[in-house]
């Protein structure tokens, strides 16, 4: 082992994995967990100290990331019985990579703060693609002093990294930032219904749209990628863009700010779900779409 910090990595998820092994690339050693112990199992082969619980993370490491599928999760592996908070020492850092809420992450901070740890959020943008790239986007809410200890650190698994603010500020851009993804992509799925039905073909709209004022990052990720080759396996869960969604509503309620165009494409992504579509690609809500309408934009 050599002199640089002892990494910590709690979910090793389609983000989670490929973050760790850029540590593991870089002479950093690793001390991972995950429920699913086939993937702890993965890392070791690469080189990471596999560990069976979060506590012994906790132990090991003195900067811990986590990359967990909800806020729920998160706080259960910080608070609970010999979780995370039990087992640091004072002066760990925590980094939150999560997309969760930032009254979830305030929680979790003034607990850590009260233990001497201290708690960043650090939500990501960019995919699998990125975190396999090493150039994710980074959100970091976090007090100045904190941002520059960890700066060396996120540029190991980052491209942009950005200082938001204080601690919660990067789960609040992040969410603003799936806001528009999720009703982007929404408006993306009926206007290609709508196209079709008018007697365009999906790829005339797209070499259109691509150069007009109608195109988005949904459109430019989403459309060839996915739509067109009808196919909606890997990318961007509906599942967890469904969560990042509620995330967007929870705040709204939090601050008495109206979301209208949100919650309608809550039900859109809601009816995905129903569909069985949870586990596909977000794009995938254009089957829901074709189904209800008869058309089908590609495939045929
Ligand atoms: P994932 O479901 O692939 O990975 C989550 C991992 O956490 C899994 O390996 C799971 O076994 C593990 N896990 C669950 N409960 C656990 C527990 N109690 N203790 C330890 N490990 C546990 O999800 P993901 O796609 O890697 O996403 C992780 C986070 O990053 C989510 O909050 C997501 O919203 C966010 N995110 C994902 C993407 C993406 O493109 N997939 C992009 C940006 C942000």
């Amino acid at each position: 082992m050599n002199n640089k910090i002892k990494i910590g990595f709690i979910g090793l998820g389609a983000m989670g994995k490929p973050m760790a092994v850029n540590f593991l690339k870089e002479g950093y050693a690793v001390f991972a967990y995950d429920v699913n112990a086939k993937t702890v199992d993965e890392l070791v082969a690469k080189g990471a100290v596999g560990c069976s619980n979060s506590g012994a993370i906790a132990r090991a490491s003195e900067i811990i990331f986590s990359s967990l599928p909800n806020a729920s999760i998160v706080e259960m592996v910080m608070v609970e019985k010999e979780g995370v908070f039990d087992n640091c020492r004072e002066g760990t850092i925590i980094i939150d990579m999560s997309s969760v809420s930032p009254s979830s992450t305030l929680k979790m901070a003034g607990i850590a703060e009260a233990q001497g740890i201290k708690y960043v959020d650090a939500p990501v943008s960019g995919g699998t693609k990125g975190a396999e790239a090493g150039t994710l986007t980074i959100m970091v809410g976090a007090d100045k002093d904190v941002f520059e200890k960890i700066k060396t650190v996120l540029e190991v698994i980052g491209g942009d990294i950005y200082h938001v603010g204080p601690t919660g500020t990067g789960d609040a851009v992040k969410i603003v930032n799936n806001l528009m993804l999720g009703c982007n992509m929404a408006t993306l799925a009926e206007a290609l219904i709508l196209g079709v039905k008018c007697g365009l073909k999906v790829e005339t709209m797209q070499e259109i749209l691509s150069k007009s004022s109608g195109r988005s990052y949904a459109m430019e990720a989403k459309l060839e990628k996915f739509i067109m080759k009808d196919d909606f396996e890997g990318g961007f869960a509906i599942d967890l863009q469904y969560k990042d969604l509620g995330l967007a509503l929870e705040a709204g309620r939090e601050n008495s700010i109206p979301l209208p165009m949100t919650a309608l494409a809550t039900q859109i992504f809601e009816s995905g779900r129903a569909s069985g579509l949870g586990r596909e690609d977000m794009s995938a809500i254009i089957k829901v779409w074709e189904k209800i309408t008869n058309v089908k934009v590609a495939g045929e």
